[in-house]
């Protein structure tokens, strides 16, 4: 099947992670990759991917607004059935691009705010997602460090045999995150340790969404810093939790097995 990583524009490496995405969707042997990258800088109206020759659209992408067309080239790609899987800091993309924030479900920065809609969290006493209407920030994070990611839908293909509580590589533990939240399911979350100027709440990780006849997979995990070593996207489970996430998105199943080297919930398990 084809895929597109959409890149060019992000405050983080995209010149190195996009490889690294790309090897990996390929290595599942389900996916051919491309690559369509945006100007850095200055006019995008050129930028127009062809988005319905593909099955799959990985962002690797926080910046500037694409024109009007692309937005609506996409919207349709997703409505249509197309398959989107957004990695990381692409959900503080479009702050204020409704369809957009209906496919990521929730996003951070770029002014979010109680007007993007509900801080959703998980109440694990009553297990079960909270849609919190107060006002406040979207998007948040403490220093990186090491966490652990639990599973709250088992029964979910995305997650469905990998370990119920898992140990992240380094991370950005994002917190906050405020979006429309409205066909979104939440596969997975991490603790946000107040220790770690956290919320003290257990925050969505791993996430789904539809939009029209489109599958979403999000995932908040995996930042990559310049000049930094991409712990995060070394993390095999950050790794097999993208490439389960990718098949999902297009087909609504995985066929993939767990790998050996998956960690458990004590030690975390990167490939360099
Ligand atoms: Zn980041």
């Amino acid at each position: 099947m084809k895929a597109l990583i959409v890149d060019g524009q992000n405050n983080h490496d995209w010149k190195g992670t996009t490889p690294h995405l790309k090897k990996h969707l390929e290595a599942t042997g389900l996916f051919e990759v491309e690559v369509a990258t945006a100007p850095e800088k200055g006019d995008m109206s050129a930028f127009k991917p062809a988005f319905k020759k593909y099955k799959l659209v990985v962002s690797n992408y926080n910046g500037a607004d694409w024109p009007k067309e692309t937005q609506t080239a996409f919207e349709e790609f997703v409505r249509n059935g197309g398959g989107f899987v957004s990695v990381h800091a692409a959900n503080n993309s479009f702050p204020d691009w409704p369809s957009y924030n209906q496919m990521i479900g929730l996003g951070g920065w770029g002014g979010r705010s109680e007007k993007s809609g509900p801080y959703v969290y998980w109440e694990a006493k009553a297990a079960k997602v909270i849609r919190d209407i107060a006002p406040g920030r979207g998007g948040s994070h403490g220093p990186q460090h090491e966490f652990p990611v639990e599973t709250r839908e088992p029964g979910h293909p995305i997650v469905a045999g990998l370990p119920l509580k898992w140990m992240h590589a380094k991370d950005e533990l994002y917190d906050r995150l405020r979006g429309p939240a409205e066909k979104l399911t939440v596969l997975a979350t991490a603790f946000s340790d107040p220790q770690k100027s956290g919320t003290g709440r257990h925050e969505p990780m791993l996430m789904t969404t539809t939009f029209g006849e489109g599958r979403v997979f999000h995932t908040a995990l995996g930042h990559a810093g310049r000049n930094a070593k991409p712990e995060a996207q070394q993390c095999v489970g950050f790794i097999v939790t993208f490439q389960r996430g990718a098949e999902w998105a297009v087909s609504g199943k995985v066929t993939q097995k767990v790998p050996a080297d998956f960690p458990g919930s004590e030690k975390a398990s990167l490939r360099e």
